[in-house]
């Protein structure tokens, strides 16, 4: 039977869902608060240099998922692109992530593979055994002249705190290459959409049983109109936060232009606390295979998440778990509500984990239909 569905967001999560359904014969309405499509992956060309602006901050398809690949490939062509990133750190430039490189850069030596293993191993904190904070386990795999010059300062920035109160585990395993693959992720496929993010998402939402309704934000009271919603909203914010507001990071964009090419690559972090931005990002360097002779630039700033900013990056300390517990159990007593994507499960989400979980959502759905069975409120496990 045919369903009318309300996918809460037309980011990634409810344009990959809401396709599906569509595709299964269902009628989907799109509801976005914003006045455009693609959520935080939204890109628009600047009217004055034509170039490609990310508009949320910089986006970097990469993926070992060959079903995610191809269904982002059947939407969109996507350029071939590897993600360089620098560093300016005490007065030098080096490579990121830390390699090779930027070891004998920074040392000012010329080791191989293995002495440079051996070399850093002399320079780390052996008597940390049991590291349980970030800077133990930074001070533990390199050591502190490495740890001031990229970890601390950078990570100062982007948390707001010392990474002495970080849990170890956000550096899980040695953050040192021993070659020169300066390739930040390792992902088999690695591509930037030709025609921006908000073109591939603007092609899979364009079907006929799809009504996208841009400007609207959306509350629980209206959930009661459709047989099921997907809520890819934030998961307090579905609740009016009546238990409280789960901690974000935000982020500050200063733009800027420039004629010709200001920093010579797409990502150039800056590792010293008293610089007050985390990086800066030169837009067009994401589309190589273009040419602009204007450039627009981000200067980008986190800081703690107000009630009226844009959450990025959530928290997830154990105090903001404890409140996600409380939300989850208040999410799954809701009918025909499934809580979806990076903010209606407080997670941090990659592109292609995103497109991956509302694929499976998707089919959830349709299985249960299939079979007569209820939706859950999660299809993964937000805990
Ligand atoms: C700074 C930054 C950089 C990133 N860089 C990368 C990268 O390089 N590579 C990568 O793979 N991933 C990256 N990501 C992750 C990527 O942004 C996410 O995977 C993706 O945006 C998740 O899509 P989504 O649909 O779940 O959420 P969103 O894109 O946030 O979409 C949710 C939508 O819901 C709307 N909404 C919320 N509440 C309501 C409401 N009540 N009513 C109506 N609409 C509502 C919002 O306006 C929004 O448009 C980055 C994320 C950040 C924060």
């Amino acid at each position: 039977m045919t369903k009318h569905v309300l996918m809460v967001g037309a980011g990634l999560s409810g344009a990959v869902i809401g396709r599906m359904l569509a595709e299964a014969g269902h009628r989907v309405t799109v509801r976005d608060a914003r006045g455009h499509i693609a959520g935080n992956c939204h890109t628009e060309r600047d009217a004055g240099s034509d170039v490609m602006v990310h508009v949320y901050g910089p986006h970097i398809f990469h993926t070992d998922d060959a079903e995610v690949w191809d269904y982002v490939n059947r939407f969109e062509t996507f350029q071939p692109y590897k993600n360089r990133v620098k560093t300016t750190s005490q007065g030098a430039v080096y490579s990121l992530p830390v390699n090779l490189h930027t070891i004998n850069q920074f040392f000012g030596q010329t080791l191989r593979p293995d002495e440079a293993r051996a070399f850093l191993e002399s320079k780390a904190d052996t008597s940390i055994t049991d590291p349980q904070t970030f800077e133990d386990q930074a001070l533990r795999f390199v050591g502190p002249q490495l740890y001031e010059a990229f970890f601390k300062g950078y990570t100062i920035k982007q948390w707001g705190c010392s990474p002495r109160d970080l849990p170890a585990s956000i550096l899980k395993r040695l953050p040192v290459r021993f070659n020169y693959d300066d390739n930040y992720f390792f992902h088999k496929f690695q591509g930037m959409p030709e025609n921006g993010y908000t073109a591939m998402v603007d092609r899979i939402l364009d079907h006929a049983n799809i009504t996208v309704e841009l400007n609207r934000p959306v509350t629980r009271d209206e959930a009661a109109g459709f047989d099921h919603v997907f809520y890819a909203g934030p998961i307090d914010g579905w609740f009016d936060y009546r238990l409280g507001r789960l901690g974000y990071r935000t982020l500050d964009f200063e733009r800027f232009e420039h004629q010709g090419d200001w920093q010579g690559c797409a990502v150039m972090n800056y590792g010293d606390v008293e610089v007050p931005y985390t990086r800066i990002t030169e837009h067009k360097h994401f589309a190589p295979w273009e040419s602009h002779e204007g450039s627009v630039l981000y200067r980008e700033f986190s800081r703690a998440c107000g009630p009226d900013d844009i959450p990025y990056y959530p928290i997830r300390q154990v105090a903001e778990k404890t409140l996600l517990a409380e939300y989850v159990d208040l999410a799954r007593a809701e009918a025909n509500v499934t809580f979806v994507g990076r903010l209606g499960t407080y997670r941090y989400l990659d592109m292609d984990v995103t497109i991956r979980e509302a694929l499976d959502c998707g089919r959830a759905f349709l299985a249960a239909q299939e079979s007569g069975g209820a939706m859950p409120a999660f299809t993964v496990n937000p805990l």
